[in-house]
């Protein structure tokens, strides 16, 4: 007695070309990516869950640029040209996403980004670094002032308890489970097949082709493997010492006469927040346990919920007591120099992984990457 039909060994189980392991962003725009510079390429994404469980769903929907005390801190890490290279692939990763989806379909809102500080040092101190950092950006965005001192709005765009503050107009908000499904339909309106609910446990490999191991009694085929499993690597890939980083998110009930409208860093972005509506939706604070938030388990804690919680009541104008509706968390990857990583781990598999929390605008240039180094 066979396991699978003849008609399901010439369709959902039949060999690939490329089989993508994980159903997120990265996955989803490497299979668009290949299928746009080659459309007869047969490709199979496959996701252990119903739908995408990691980071792409379960974000904070922020089209992410860059804040300047990240950018500043990130340059310090890895030195100014990394630093740039970085930055324009985020700005054109954004300019990409507007390629492929409407800005409608996804609700794309232009809102620009806060940064608001404190203890920062002088008004001087900060407008040089502002100035400093627009003359780099300056090539890649075309706009003079890519960041301006914006510390006069504090009050008037609802917040308190700040010193100073940063605007960047490039900035916007998306909706992530739209963005994701709305991806996820052009992907499979170019013939990608999409197996939900198969996880991956590891690989046979000849100098040809990969056999992948399954929870299934039935392995999946193919000449050339790419894996886009974001923070859960480490079981598939321990070489590559991804960590798995847990970032936790609140939203409020609806607010009435919400002033704080935008997208909105503190802390080189270890806090983030924005408006949805006239709702607060809040992430971070993962700095302040590291140790325990470094993990693939999406049960959240409930000291984060509280300082995210009492961050709003410091920091936040609001007319009324805040009372928060719901909260999740989603499980990013961190390669250890902040870089994200494009990698051949071997002749046919190649890795794809570790946004380090800025994936919306990456995912659609690292894709790139992936097809030229796989040589499509
Ligand atoms: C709370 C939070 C807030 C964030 N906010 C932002 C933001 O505002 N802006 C921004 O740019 N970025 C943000 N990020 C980061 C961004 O979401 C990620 O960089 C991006 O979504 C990564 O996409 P991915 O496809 O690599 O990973 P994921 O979306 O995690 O996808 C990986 C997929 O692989 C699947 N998988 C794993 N192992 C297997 C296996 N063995 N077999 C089969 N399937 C498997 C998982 O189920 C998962 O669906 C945030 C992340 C979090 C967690």
């Amino acid at each position: 007695m066979g396991l699978l039909s003849f008609w399901e060994k010439e369709t959902y189980y039949a060999d690939n070309d490329i089989v993508i392991i994980g159903g997120g962003l990265m996955g989803i725009w490497t299979a668009i990516e290949l299928k746009e510079r080659n459309p007869s390429l047969k490709i199979t994404i496959v996701e252990r869950h119903i739908s995408p469980l990691g980071a792409s769903t379960r974000n904070a929907g922020f089209a992410c640029f860059g804040s300047l005390t990240e950018l500043l801190s990130d340059e310090a890490k890895m030195g100014t040209d990394a630093m740039l290279h970085i930055a324009g692939m985020r700005y054109k990763g954004i300019q990409k996403i507007k390629q492929f989806v409407t800005e409608q379909s996804i609700d794309f809102d232009p809102c620009g980004g806060y940064e608001p500080l404190v203890n920062y040092g002088s008004s001087d101190v900060l407008n040089d670094k502002i100035q400093y950092l627009n003359q780099l950006l300056l090539p890649l965005t075309g706009v003079d002032q890519t960041f301006s001192n914006a510390t006069n709005r504090i009050a008037a765009i609802g917040l308190k308890n700040f010193d100073q503050l940063v605007y960047n107009p490039l900035e916007a908000g998306i909706h992530s489970g739209k963005l994701v499904n709305g991806l996820t339909s052009i992907a499979l309106h170019k013939g990608v097949r999409l197996l939900n609910g198969i996880n991956i446990e590891g690989w046979t490999e000849n100098n040809h082709s990969v056999e992948l191991i399954t929870n299934q009694p039935f392995q999946l085929k193919a000449n050339k493997v790419v894996i886009c499993t974001n923070g859960f690597t480490e079981s598939l890939v321990p070489e590559l010492k991804i960590e798995p980083a847990r970032g936790q998110i609140i939203l409020t009930k609806p607010i009435s006469n919400l002033i704080t409208k935008g997208t909105f860093h503190f802390d080189e972005g270890f806090y983030y927040w924005r408006n949805v509506g006239n709702r607060i939706l809040l992430g971070g604070a993962r700095n302040s346990d590291f140790d325990n938030e470094r993990t693939t388990n999406f049960d959240g804690s409930n000291r984060i919920e509280n300082i995210l919680t009492e961050f709003i009541n410091t920091h936040v104008i609001l007319n009324e007591p805040v009372e928060i509706e719901q909260s999740w968390s989603g499980i990013m990857g961190f390669t250890t120099d902040k870089l994200p990583l494009c990698k051949s781990i071997s002749t046919n598999i190649v890795a794809a992984i570790a946004c380090n929390g800025m994936g919306v605008a990456l995912t659609p240039i690292i894709a790139e990457k992936v097809a030229t180094t796989l040589a499509i």
